[in-house]
């Protein structure tokens, strides 16, 4: 069983390195910000609530994503051998409401992914890919909520449990092979 958490700045690869780790090792992949994405798509109720908070690069209050991540883990393992969690979690309350959540399901052994780029390799990146919440001024206003919510947490994790870097700059293969290899 995989029970992973990858983490890295927006823009580094980490939906693309999840979706190839799930694919190789049977994981339900949950990306929140796809998650988020298709609610605001379908005008459903959380996707009304979220919408401008998405588009403008801010963070969803953390009892929604909580909420939404503990239902999607108890729906969706079924037939998998483990999960990967791309987008989550994001501040340090989400971080210890999923030590619960993980508590309650019995994961004790969870694997941490830290995928790393620098900033203007970032920015570059992210203006090409071209989503609606990829304009540079957006841009660099999640790298700044990411440096000062999301960072802190590697830190967290660091205190009881293995991080495991790789550098996400190079070839989309490349990059999955460091990361297959660190997961053996
Ligand atoms: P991502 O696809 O991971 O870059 O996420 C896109 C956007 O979705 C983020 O900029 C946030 O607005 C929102 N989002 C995704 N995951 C979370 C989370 N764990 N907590 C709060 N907001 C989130």
């Amino acid at each position: 069983m995989y029970h992973i958490l990858i983490f890295g700045p927006p823009g580094v690869g980490k939906g693309t390195q999840s979706q190839l780790i799930a694919e190789k090792k049977n994981l339900f992949h949950l990306s929140t910000g796809e998650y988020l994405r298709k609610a605001i798509d379908e005008e459903t109720t959380l996707g009304k609530k979220a919408k401008d908070i998405v588009e403008k690069g801010l963070l969803v209050p953390d009892d929604i994503m909580i909420g939404i991540v503990a239902e999607a883990l108890k729906a969706n393992l079924d037939g998998k051998d483990g999960f990967i969690l791309d987008g989550f979690p994001r501040t340090l309350d989400q971080a210890k409401a999923l030590e619960v959540i993980f508590k309650e399901m019995g994961f004790n052994d969870i694997i941490i992914i830290y995928l790393k780029a620098d900033e203007n390799e970032l920015v570059t990146r992210l203006v090409k890919r071209g989503r609606k919440d990829d304009t540079e001024e957006i841009i660099r206003h999640r790298l700044k909520i990411y440096i000062d919510s999301t960072e802190p947490i590697i830190d967290y994790y660091r205190s009881f449990s293995e991080v495991k870097e790789i550098c996400g700059v190079g070839e989309i293969e490349d990059i999955f092979s460091n990361i297959c290899e660190k997961l053996r």
